[in-house]
């Protein structure tokens, strides 16, 4: 990798030395043993970032992925960033262009998905974005939540997806301290999907209430813990 690439494992790679097929540590194991045994041209500095380097797989975003133009900076402050674990999953999903939205599953298996509708609104194709933010009922709770908790005005659901693809976050209302923006957006987020999920697998009806309930029941339980944790910033 040129020095002016970023060290991202998601940027596409230079020709360059075989990387090794596993990122299992067996793999890395005997590819560390195997390593000397290369002719010298195909070696590389046993430096930590050029292990880590050939030991990631040869991935590069698609080009509709959101997180295509993120640098390394970025990824790295996205796994730095608190959210709750399930959101960050969907998030990296999202962000890499990888999310089974029922559209991304009708292409690649017709055969086990009939339709790319959307399951809740039963009208539009069901793209990444319509899947977490876009479909109407779901786009209702993102606007009554953001509302509620945020101090900018929600002028469209553009407001939610352009703070999780550029990674920056809108002021919170006053009265929320040691509440960050990513971390109630991210709880917004996990709420749709558990109500979604539960929508498709057990047919409970996708409720803009409950799922408002649920993000309000779960936003005051990350108060009570900072009350607790931080008590001197309540
Ligand atoms: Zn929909």
């Amino acid at each position: 990798m040129s020095p002016d690439l970023p060290d991202c494992a998601f940027v596409p790679r230079p020709p360059g030395p075989p990387v090794p097929p596993t990122l299992s540590w067996l793999g890395a194991s005997l590819w560390a043993c195997f390593f000397p045994l290369f002719p010298a041209p195909l070696r590389q500095p046993l430096q930590s970032r050029a292990i880590r380097r050939l030991l990631t797989p040869r991935y590069a975003l698609p080009s509709h992925a959101p997180g295509v133009e993120w640098s390394a900076a970025k990824w790295e402050s996205f796994w730095r960033t608190s959210l709750p674990h399930s959101s960050r999953t969907v998030l990296f999903r999202f962000l890499t262009g990888k999310l089974t939205s029922r559209s991304l599953l009708f292409r690649i298996v017709p055969t086990l998905v009939s339709s790319p509708k959307c399951s809740i609104c039963r009208y539009h194709d069901e793209s990444s974005v319509h899947l977490l933010f876009a479909c109407p009922f779901k786009m209702r709770v993102w606007r009554l939540a953001w509302q509620r908790h945020f101090a900018t005005p929600f002028d469209s659901i553009q407001n939610v997806v352009s703070s999780f693809t550029s990674w920056s976050w809108p002021p919170l209302r006053p009265g929320t301290p040691s509440l960050s923006a990513p971390l109630v957006l991210g709880t917004i987020l996990a709420a749709h999907w558990s109500a979604h999920w539960r929508h498709v697998y057990d047919d409970i009806p996708f409720s803009v209430s409950n799922v408002l309930i649920s993000v309000n029941k779960s936003i005051q339980l990350l108060r009570d813990e900072s009350r607790l944790l931080y008590p001197a910033t309540l």
